[in-house]
């Protein structure tokens, strides 16, 4: 007989790791890694102390190998296991390690903050690609490392291999994270926590298209199995690697000392910010394979071969207050507000606590000191209270019952829910801002004189009730307002600009008007699918929810989040008056531009004169072309626009076809720059 409250106790702390670990294999994490490990261990610790508890469906039974959980992909063997790798946390470790390896050469690389894989290529052709899952068993995502531009379908070059085993990481450049965030919050998920987490969930999504928008990258670090490749370092393995077209590490050194590898590992710890990736720390390898292999492996990871972990960075600073903002959904959010300091290369002084169980679980007080940290580098997250620095004075937060924008009571959307709404939705000013402002982004309606400021004119003045009237207002509407009118009550410049928008926006594509209705998880993929099948919105509306959710890229939880939606009397009344104010509700038979660049791949670099950097990728998309963000030799042609950087640099290495303005003009018209 177990005792209950040991039963209870245990029950908790596995529905808590069983949720968090959901969590972070759908890249939504909500408490750092660290964290989660703590209350692994706690319930590994309990289980060895009442091993009775410890049944086979515990999560410590099945933590580990993601491969085995997967329902979505295939699992298929390595051809040769992928190994770990073993850590060194300070310069004294790391000493050690090299003079267990004396060695005239090492290597230096960037440890890439990314998601492992492995390629297999026979005849030089891309056989297969797999997830690293536990070494020896992953996940056969072939069809969305296809897409990935880094990947080469087929190696090029002499001397290919008829048999070739690629180890690298896959990742998201620094540089795109921000994009594929709001890609991501678009289409109704939440924002990614780090490029890591966002890597991870790219590439093992189901459909391939989506997987090709994240703007996956890859960098091979390494080579498992071979047939007809007998190299004698890893330089020499990484030099073929590039000959076939297979993309290396830009980062990566050859030094020759011990002394050296330290020298480098002080140099990137102060330049962990400096690489087009993130990076958590440098891996060093004895280049020598003869060497590697006089040195050999443990159980699970090569002797040759050490990753120097950088600590992560964290300050501590002062909580002074915790306030609480609301979303364009409702969600109601606390956020933590600091001193301003300075943390891994930015200055912070805001941060997302997410919900009140995120504020218990911290134990942060209002006027404590809190250790915080970016995660992935990006976005801040406050750790915890440094607690022996309290003094008495601090306070605990109290959640807000009523809504802070308008006063209505706050509850959990469903039971137990951690996240709390403001249930007036029509007419919340919160609410109402960010979705007036969501409408008028260049994913929607494009009106570009109706920004934050100005919507939040139009609701304080009384103008708009709701997005019902926007496209009925008038000049003598605008006349309470103070963002759009002069002192004097007359319309000012950025009024009658916002009247000439509303004017244009009306005749717009079908799928951008579904896109304005703020609808939960319809973004502009689920939108243009919509529009592209149904052409127009009463269709749409009067079509059964499985025939929705028959669409491709569309499916049952967005079908019937659309089909909610309109069960909503105001949701209808609000589509009658856009209809009635002339708001496109059918796609334009003509409209439909010719596909012209069906099967071809465009990168556009630098500034184009006719087209914005969104105008150029629309042009391409609605004509059946892909628009990418990198060059790669799958790229049919770079469009080069003023002040083009490394990607023309790149196209003229791989001696790509590139057009200026005019050609590509020419391409979109008839398929052809000629
Ligand atoms: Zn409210």
């Amino acid at each position: 007989m177990i005792d209950p409250d040991l039963r209870r106790r245990w029950n908790d702390l596995a529905e808590e790791v069983r949720r968090h670990r959901d969590l972070y294999y759908n890249d939504q994490p909500e408490i750092p890694d660290a964290d989660f490990d703590a209350l692994f261990r706690e319930l590994q610790q309990l289980e060895e102390d009442h091993p009775e508890l410890a049944v086979p469906d515990s999560p410590t039974m099945e933590v580990g190998a993601p491969a085995v959980v997967s329902s979505t992909f295939d699992n298929v063997e390595h051809l040769e296991r992928m190994m770990s790798l073993d850590n060194a946390f300070d310069e004294d470790e790391l000493r050690e390690w090299l003079t267990r390896t004396p060695s005239d050469t090492y290597l230096t690389e960037l440890k890439i903050d990314g998601l492992s894989i492995a390629l297999v290529y026979r005849d030089g052709r891309l056989e297969r690609a797999a997830t690293r899952g536990d070494g020896r068993i992953g996940e056969d995502v072939t069809a969305n490392a296809k897409v990935i531009d880094d990947i080469p379908h087929e190696l090029t070059g002499d001397d290919i291999p008829a048999l070739l085993e690629v180890r690298g990481e896959v990742f998201i450049a620094v540089e795109d994270f921000d994009e594929v965030n709001e890609l991501r919050q678009a289409e109704g998920g939440k924002p990614f926590a780090n490029p890591r987490n966002a890597a991870a969930g790219s590439l093992r999504q189901k459909n391939p298209e989506d997987v090709r928008k994240r703007r996956l990258r890859m960098i091979a670090h390494g080579i498992g199995a071979r047939e007809g490749f007998t190299p004698a370092s890893q330089h020499e393995a990484y030099t073929a690697l590039a000959g076939w077209g297979l993309p290396v590490s830009p980062y990566t050194e050859q030094v020759h000392s011990a002394d050296e590898v330290v020298e480098k590992v002080r140099h990137w710890a102060e330049h962990r910010h400096d690489a087009a990736h993130e990076m958590d720390g440098l891996v060093v390898k004895v280049d020598s394979y003869a060497e590697q292999r006089a040195l050999g492996a443990t159980s699970r990871a090569p002797r040759w071969a050490i990753a120097y972990k950088y600590p992560p960075e964290e300050v501590a600073t002062q909580l002074i207050d915790i306030q609480v903002g609301v979303g364009r959904t409702g969600r109601v959010t606390p956020f933590a507000i600091m001193e301003p300091v300075f943390v891994a290369g930015s200055t912070v002084s805001m941060a997302t606590l997410h919900n009140q169980t995120e504020v218990k679980r911290k134990g942060v007080l209002i006027g404590d000191t809190v250790v915080i940290r970016k995660a992935g580098e990006i976005i801040p997250e406050v750790l915890g209270p440094v607690v022996e620095k309290r003094d008495g004075s601090e306070r605990e937060f109290i959640f807000p019952t009523l809504c802070p924008s308008c006063g209505t009571r706050l509850a959990p959307q469903k039971e137990g829910d951690a996240d709390w709404r403001c249930p007036n939705t029509r007419s919340c000013p919160a609410q109402l801002s960010s979705r007036l402002t969501y409408l008028a982004g260049r994913g929607a309606f494009d009106i570009e004189a109706l920004g934050e400021k100005g919507a939040q004119d139009l609701i304080r003045t009384g103008i708009l009730s709701d997005e019902s009237g926007l496209f009925d207002l008038t000049e003598a509407d605008l006349a309470a307002s103070k963002v759009y009118t002069t002192k004097a009550g007359k319309v000012n410049a950025s009024g009658r600009k916002l009247l000439d928008n509303l004017a244009t926006a009306r005749e717009t594509d079908l799928w951008r008007v579904i896109v304005a209705l703020s609808i939960r998880h319809v973004g502009p993929t689920a939108a243009r699918a919509l529009a592209g099948r149904y052409r127009s919105l009463p269709a749409l509306i009067d079509a059964p929810v499985d025939d929705i959710a028959d669409t491709d890229g569309v499916g049952t939880i967005i079908a019937e989040s659309f089909r909610n939606w309109f069960e909503v009397d105001w949701h209808r009344a609000l589509v009658e008056r856009w209809a009635a104010a002339g708001v496109t509700m059918e796609e334009s038979g003509e409209d439909l531009a010719e596909q012209t660049l069906e099967g071809l791949t465009i990168v556009v670099t630098g500034s184009l004169e006719g087209f914005t950097r969104d105008g150029a990728k629309e042009a391409i998309l609605s004509r059946g072309g892909k628009a990418s963000g990198s060059v790669s030799k799958k790229t049919s042609y770079v469009v080069v626009g003023e002040n083009a950087g490394s990607k023309e640099t790149k196209a003229r290495e791989l001696e790509l076809p590139i057009l200026d303005e005019a050609g590509f003009v020419r391409l979109l018209e008839t398929g052809s720059p000629e």
